[in-house]
């Protein structure tokens, strides 16, 4: 059975940690911050690894899952040295293209490949093992890791060579950005109306206007609470991410970044991105 040792064991990586853990494939873990690698260790019984470069040579399959690109440069610098060849990294941080290539050429020469492998579903989809994962990279690799990555998602995309897994995953934050808009004005507005907001979900969850993120968090952000979930920090470093990457207008994203920011200057950054309610409401005069 591949061996697989991970990376990362923040809200997304140390549930997937446990999921590999329970379908046999876990190794080894390491983390920056020790205590958090040490409660996963003593609760799986796997090892916890001194550093990213003793963990990479006692497996075949690393994944990673930390913050942002230069947290991914760093990483990956740090387990080189230990890289086996024939091995492999998915890693399902949200980066930039341009990153992942450079991840995969900074791989090559030590014989060992780098998968793209972002993922969308949140931190239930995570506990559930139910992600949605969007690949880059070669397809053959994929193929050879496929199994242990199945733990962690149910849907599993090839995209095409590397970096097109991060493109897909800038489609999905832009998407994520414009239904969080639509949610959170939407739900303002009815606020504004003075309608009772729990029956305005119900309803409104059962027909065309019905979504994931309308489910998931439309109750939580109408009582006030914008506990993560996913972090209005990490959602404003995807939007920039797809900024960066230049091309047409993107009027969702320039509106949600300013948003976000305003909300990070507040010291909001660590809630969820529901905390876009925030702003509606006071600009809709809910309340
Ligand atoms: P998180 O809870 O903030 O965890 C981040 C992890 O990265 C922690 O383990 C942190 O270590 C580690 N890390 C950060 N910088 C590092 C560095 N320079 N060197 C080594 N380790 C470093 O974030 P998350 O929610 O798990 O998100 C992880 C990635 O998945 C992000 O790219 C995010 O955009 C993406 N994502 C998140 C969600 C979601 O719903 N949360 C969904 C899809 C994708 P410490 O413990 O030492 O801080």
């Amino acid at each position: 059975m591949m061996k697989v040792g991970v990376i990362g064991l923040g809200a997304m990586g140390a549930s997937m940690a446990m999921n590999l853990h329970l379908a046999g494939f876990l190794r080894a873990v390491w983390n920056r911050t020790r205590s958090r690698a040490q409660a996963l260790s003593r609760e799986t019984g796997v090892a916890m690894a001194e550093s990213p470069a003793e963990l990479a040579a006692g497996v075949d399959l690393v994944l990673t899952a930390v913050s942002c690109d230069s947290d991914l440069e760093e990483v990956i610098n740090a387990l080189l040295p230990g890289v086996r060849p024939g091995g492999a990294v998915a890693d399902t941080s949200t980066v930039s293209a341009a990153t992942a290539r450079a991840m995969a050429a900074a791989l090559k020469p030590k014989g060992a490949a780098f998968l793209d492998c972002p993922v969308s579903g949140g931190v239930e989809g995570v506990r559930n093992g139910r992600l949605a994962m969007m690949v880059g990279g070669e397809e053959r690799v994929l193929e050879h890791v496929r199994p242990a990555l199945a733990t962690l998602a149910t849907t599993i995309v090839h995209m095409g060579p590397s970096g097109s897994g991060q493109a897909t995953k800038a489609v999905n934050q832009i998407m994520a950005a414009g239904i969080n808009q639509a949610v959170t004005e939407a739900l303002a507005f009815g606020e504004s109306m003075g309608l009772d907001l729990t029956k305005v979900i119900d309803v409104v969850s059962q027909g065309a206007a019905a979504n994931w993120y309308l489910s998931h968090r439309g109750k939580t952000m109408v009582a006030g609470c914008f506990e993560p979930g996913f972090k209005v920090a990490l959602h404003h470093k995807d939007l920039a991410i797809c900024r960066a990457m230049g091309g047409p207008p993107l009027p969702i994203v320039d509106l949600t970044l300013e948003n976000y920011q305003r909300l990070i200057d507040r010291g909001y950054g660590a809630e969820d991105i529901s905390a876009l309610y925030r702003i509606k409401r006071e600009q809709l005069g809910a309340g």
